[in-house]
């Protein structure tokens, strides 16, 4: 396809995928009824907006989604914004307000705001009409003032559970312009809107370098340039560093935990280059001034899907303690390894995990090192969430699921 370049879209390639790839994980019956969804819009255009073709779980999905959806008989096609230097971080407080932040937007911030989405929405009208746009998340929402034509679905990816109502309100709405408005849950579903609501839980592929199995020897092999110790118990957390992501309550929960089990060892890995998250850097360098040079502390930035694979599956427990999420893919991606997981009882993970059975979900660093050390006590325990976790996610989290929900929704909104 014709890489595309506007001021303010830049086409994204995505690597093809065969559908018929992913009927391992399907039932006849299951396969059959996407399938049967996938002719009902064969041939439908869809276009698809984020910020970020890398770092988070938006750019994750849509890797995945959009060369499904081509491989199933739709033209898919996915792009992302560009935008002048301080947009994003502007759209990064709308995105900590949505998630409850006490932060006013200025006039002028709400004025450039308006003005890159009316750019974007200039560079759409120059693309050949789609049948459906998909826009994920707040930072390209506004586009709908400027610029609607097919289906038009505004597709919300955070933890909306307490949203700042200020912010919530100057969004409110270009929300309500939308013919259908998508959220993970319902839980986070926006009030006082009339417009179509559709609800989506996330999910991995199973299929991607990131999730496929990995032996111990390559694990090994990989965290070996870090100077991990294979032999000592390992715990990791896997995210952006965002103060959502609670690090602090990491390494608070590590040096709990190390009180009874002396050799444990934390991996933290993060990006630091993530386009929307301008924080990164600046809670990196906190992390590390609380990490206080621990030698069995490690701060990992390189984010090879192969690196992120080996430390999920080398973990003794993988930890997400979040305090909003708006589903937590990386929870999912640890519980397709079988790992047994301790993570905030929070936003999306709290549809993943059912505690005490799939893995634990906690409230405080505290409750989650008590958690860590159970499970690197007890090898049962360990074994019995781990299996339930795969089980889990094989039932529930897969794109294939994810890959007919959006179809149903397509076909929905079209007929
Ligand atoms: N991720 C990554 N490298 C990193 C940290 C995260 O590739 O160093 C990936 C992670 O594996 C997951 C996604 O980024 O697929 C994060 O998605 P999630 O839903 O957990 O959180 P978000 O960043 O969207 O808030």
């Amino acid at each position: 396809m014709k890489a595309i370049h506007l001021e303010s879209l830049v086409f994204r390639d995505v690597l093809p995928k065969r559908f018929a790839d992913y009927e391992q994980f399907l039932s006849t019956r299951r396969k059959n009824a996407i399938l049967g969804t996938a002719k009902k819009i064969k041939g439908k255009r869809i276009i698809h907006i984020n910020t970020a073709p890398e770092g988070g779980g938006v750019a994750e999905l849509l890797k995945s989604l959009v060369p499904l959806e081509s491989s199933v008989g739709l033209k898919s096609e996915w792009y992302t914004i560009t935008a002048p230097p301080g947009y994003f971080t502007m759209t990064k407080k709308i995105h900590n307000a949505l998630q409850s932040s006490p932060i006013s937007l200025t006039d002028k911030e709400k004025a450039v705001y308006k003005e890159v989405n009316r750019n974007i929405a200039s560079d759409l009208s120059l693309l050949p009409c789609a049948d459906i746009y998909v826009i994920h998340d707040p930072q390209p929402a506004a586009v709908i003032a400027d610029f609607h034509q097919g289906a038009m679905i505004s597709r919300i990816h955070i933890d909306l559970s307490n949203p700042n109502g200020e912010v919530l309100a100057f969004l409110k709405p270009y929300f309500k312009k939308y013919d259908c408005i998508v959220f993970s849950m319902e839980e986070f579903s926006i009030p006082g809107i009339d417009t179509k609501k559709a609800f989506i839980l996330p999910a991995i592929d199973p299929l991607v370098r990131k999730n496929m199995p990995l032996g111990e020897d390559a694990c090994h092999t990989i965290l070996k340039k870090f100077s991990i110790h294979p032999n000592k118990p390992l715990i990791s957390q896997v995210s952006r560093f965002d103060p959502w992501k609670d690090p602090i309550g990491v390494l608070q929960a590590f040096y709990h935990a190390k009180n009874e089990i002396e050799s444990l060892q934390l991996i933290l890995v993060g990006p630091l280059d993530v386009k929307d998250d301008p924080e990164a850097l600046e809670i990196f360098e906190h992390v590390k001034k609380n990490a206080k040079g621990d030698p069995d502390i490690f701060l990992l930035t390189d984010t090879d899907d192969m690196l992120i694979n080996a430390v999920q599956t080398a973990s003794d427990v993988v930890l997400q303690k979040s305090l909003k999420e708006g589903f937590g893919l990386t929870v999912t991606e640890a519980m397709w390894k079988g790992k047994a997981v301790v993570a905030g009882n929070v936003g999306g993970i709290v549809k993943q995990i059912r505690s005490g059975r799939d893995g634990f979900l906690v409230n405080t660093p505290y409750e989650a090192s008590e958690r860590i050390v159970e499970i690197l006590k007890d090898e049962k325990l360990k074994t019995r969430l781990g299996k339930s976790a795969k089980a889990r996610v094989r039932d529930n989290f897969l794109i294939t699921r994810h890959l007919h929900d959006h179809l149903k929704l397509y076909a929905e909104v079209i007929t």
